[in-house]
């Protein structure tokens, strides 16, 4: 059968969102067309397993795809009426590789690919197969395990990626750090950096074909160009390999105008660091700094490489190196043996960084991991629950309390694509929040500057007051 169509569902992080644009670049150079589930010739599912939730999802939506039938197909080979539906299905992903039986056991699944395969290689393999040999019966299920470097041979983006006007770069994967809750290091143990040239020739793609904005985006993001993510197996001389990196976003492309980081943690942020970003103004004012827990004796449990005081210094010297710098973070919250005391102390150390945004969830066993297996330890759903609650109000509290010193004054957005039919009517600036206006003679992408008229708990509204380019 002749595959001339694809989908791609994603699910979970950037990372994985990133791995499915370059899937569909390996696909495309194959004169493939991206549509819709319900059209696809063959559907990629790529999966995530970081939550007990995300597992669930990764294997309904596999199932899902494995029951459409393929509309329009004209693929009437007798294999394929046999089996009830024509076109191939992939699911691959973190979910393919923690649970590589269970996906190759889903009734009618064509490839498993794991983060062990060569997954560019296994694409082009897999669909000169299909393609030569209309005689493999589906329910063969292919799974290829521990014989290429993972997704690093995957391409560099050069397409507009969908939607979005912010580009995510992938410039690390893997990761060795081992905190207790995370299945992470057991799915992506090997580290791998993209080489500055690499990022540096992709970014200038993507910023040419309309992007303005790259978030530097990994697993570990600050072991970039390190062979481990433990800080205390790390050189101690004075290389600083991300820094390099921003250095030469921010000096060879013409036309960029923001460099985001996805992630930092205490010990990345280094002096050196700072100065490097300090020196380029497309390095905007955010940074994303999960805590996970403010208590010393949970951080410790988590096996997280930084305490309580180290988070909170961090911090400090953020905001003084910065203006007004919007912080953002993670938080688990209920991880095995949490107390109200803990909890309190995560509280409090938020007060003090004043997140504008927390992504906080409700710790979530993943089988393999250490602390799944403190049973005895797990805090009960409904107290859980309630102080999830407690964190989002004092988010959103922060976050108001953040916004409104920008009243009277101007920021610069990126205008992003309306929601719904219509021109645009928002974007987002600098320091990560959303900001609304009347809808306008603008284009999604355009950089405009808007003067802050109101702020309320859930929005942000202003008026452009010139448009950029
Ligand atoms: S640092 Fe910890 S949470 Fe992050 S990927 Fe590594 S093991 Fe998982």
């Amino acid at each position: 059968m002749l595959l001339r169509t694809f989908s791609i569902q994603t699910l979970g992080c950037k990372v994985n969102q990133y791995e499915s644009e370059q899937v569909a670049v390996v696909l495309r150079s194959r004169g493939m067309v991206q549509v819709r589930a319900a059209e696809a010739d063959l559907r990629i599912v790529n999966t995530c397993s970081v939550t007990t939730e995300a597992a669930a999802k990764s294997r309904q939506i596999s199932r899902r795809m494995l029951s459409l039938p393929v509309l329009g197909s004209n693929d009437h080979s007798p294999d394929l009426l046999k089996s009830g539906r024509s076109g191939r299905v992939i699911v691959m992903g973190c979910w393919a590789t923690s649970n590589p039986t269970e996906a190759a056991e889903l009734p009618g699944v064509d490839a498993i690919l794991t983060h062990h395969d060569d997954v560019a290689g296994q694409l082009h393999r897999l669909l000169n197969e299909w393609t030569d040999n209309d005689n493999i019966s589906h329910g063969n299920t292919c799974t290829y395990g521990g014989i290429g470097p993972g997704t690093s041979r995957l391409p560099l983006l050069d397409q507009h990626q969908q939607a979005q006007q912010r580009a995510f770069i992938k410039v690390q994967d893997g990761c060795d750090a081992h905190c207790t809750y995370c299945i992470i290091p057991q799915l992506r143990p090997n580290l791998w950096s993209k080489p500055v040239e690499d990022v540096v020739k992709e970014a200038g793609r993507l910023v040419a074909c309309g992007h303005k904005e790259i978030i530097l985006s990994g697993i570990f993001l600050s072991a970039y160009g390190r062979d481990t993510a433990l800080r205390r197996r790390q050189p101690k001389d004075s290389s600083l390999p991300l820094g390099d990196l921003i250095s030469a976003l921010c000096t060879q492309i013409d036309g960029l105008r923001r460099v985001r980081l996805s992630s930092l943690e205490p010990g990345d942020l280094t002096d050196e660091l700072i100065s490097v970003m300090r020196q380029y103004p497309q390095v905007v004012p955010h940074f994303h700094l999960p805590l996970q827990c403010g208590s010393d004796r949970l951080l410790r449990r988590m096996n997280r490489q930084y305490g309580r005081d180290d988070f909170i210094r961090m911090v400090d010297r953020v905001n003084q190196a910065f203006d007004r710098p919007a912080l953002t973070t993670d938080i688990i919250v209920g991880f095995p043996g949490e107390t109200d005391e803990d909890f309190n102390q995560t509280l409090r150390v938020m007060d003090h960084a004043r997140f504008i945004h927390v992504h906080a969830f409700v710790f979530s066993a993943r089988p393999g991991t250490a602390a799944a297996r403190w049973t005895d330890d797990f805090v009960p759903g409904p107290i859980a629950r309630q102080r999830l609650a407690t964190l989002t109000r004092s988010a959103d509290s922060h976050g108001f309390s953040f916004r409104q010193q920008f009243v009277g004054k101007t920021v610069e957005l990126l205008v992003e694509q309306p929601r719904f039919d219509g021109p645009p009517n928002h974007g987002r600036c600098e320091r990560y929040f959303e900001v609304h206006f009347d809808p306008a003679n603008v284009r999604p992408g355009q950089a405009v500057k808007v003067q802050i008229e109101n702020v309320t708990m859930n929005r942000t509204t202003g008026r452009i007051v010139h448009v950029l380019d």
